[in-house]
């Protein structure tokens, strides 16, 4: 790689950020595309974000990332919000504008772009969304701007699953989101459910784990998408699949969203080809 005065830089903020795999989707997206640009992940530590914003923007950084636990805290230090990211009240890709960051959310369009390349759809399904997190507050509103015809937004604590349905049915002014208990699965009406995996269970190193042990969930699985890639098939996805489901994990939601921010920075489109091309370094590199 050529360094020079030209090079754009970009790059990640967020803690931790060592085992982050941006690097490899953009430095090899840069490679590929035969661009003059150069990512670096920035550990931005405590109530920092402000002055990691300002310092970034007067040091002509082209654009960044944001990952935990800054993305809903770099929103107030932004010049401008997109819709989405606003509704999502999550920030993780900014683009430099003349006079501050612009903040979008290509999380979820990356989630989107994902399951599209798995052939999923969300339109006119019925959905089980396991979480009330951050990331399944965004999934819900995915299923929302999708066309879902139910979600049935099932978390352990009852209290976080009430107040996410009741916000993101607010903001679509429809009832679609159903809050309940994780243990309350038995009273899910009778169908064939896509299912999408947000909480944080079965994360490495606790690969054992898994968020509903019961057998019979998964007899109404047809489909499921988990957000974890670290296992690359976590125990949820092994359950799916043994009772006759398909399963993908969040690898390719990860290449997306670094994608989608690529393109937006670049103000070009990333061929289906070239992203193959990085899966398969990403794929290299989890190893
Ligand atoms: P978060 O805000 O911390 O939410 C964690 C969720 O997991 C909550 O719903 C929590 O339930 C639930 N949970 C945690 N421990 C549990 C347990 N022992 N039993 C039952 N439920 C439990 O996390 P997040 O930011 O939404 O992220 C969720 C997952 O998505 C993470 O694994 C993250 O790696 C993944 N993710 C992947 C991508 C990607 O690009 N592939 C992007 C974003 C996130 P309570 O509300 O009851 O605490």
């Amino acid at each position: 790689m050529k360094i020079d005065g030209k090079t754009r830089v970009c790059g990640l903020i967020g803690n931790p950020v060592e085992h982050t795999l941006s690097p490899v989707i953009h430095n090899h997206l840069a490679k590929i595309e035969n661009r003059n640009l150069v990512y670096v992940p920035f550990l931005v530590e405590g109530d920092r974000v402000k002055e990691a914003i300002e310092g970034a923007y007067a040091l002509n950084i082209y654009g960044l990332n944001v990952t935990v636990p800054y993305k809903s805290a770099v929103i107030p230090h932004l010049k401008e919000i997109d819709k989405l990211a606003g509704n999502i009240g999550a920030v993780n890709t900014l683009v430099r504008t003349e006079n501050g960051y612009k903040g979008y959310n290509t999380d979820m369009p990356g989630l989107l772009r994902a399951m599209e390349s798995e052939n999923y759809t969300i339109r006119g399904e019925s959905v089980i969304l396991l979480g009330a997190g951050g990331a399944a507050r965004a999934v819900a509103m995915l299923c929302m701007e999708q066309g879902a015809k139910e979600v049935f937004l099932l978390n352990r604590s009852m209290e976080k699953a009430i107040a996410v349905a009741k916000e993101v049915n607010g903001i679509y002014k429809e009832e679609k989101i159903v809050p309940m208990k994780l243990t309350d699965y038995r009273m899910l009406p009778e169908r064939r459910y896509l299912a999408i995996q947000a909480t944080s269970v079965g994360l490495y190193p606790n690969v054992e784990d898994v968020v509903l042990m019961e057998e019979e969930f998964y007899d109404k699985i047809a489909a499921a998408v988990d957000l974890i890639y670290n296992p690359y098939e976590t125990r949820f996805m092994s359950m799916v699949k043994a009772h006759g489901g398909r399963a993908m994990n969040g690898l390719k939601m990860l290449l997306y969203q670094g994608i989608i921010a690529y393109e937006l920075w670049n103000d070009v489109t990333v061929s289906q080809e070239t992203a193959e091309k990085i899966l398969i370094k990403m794929k290299e590199e989890r190893k």
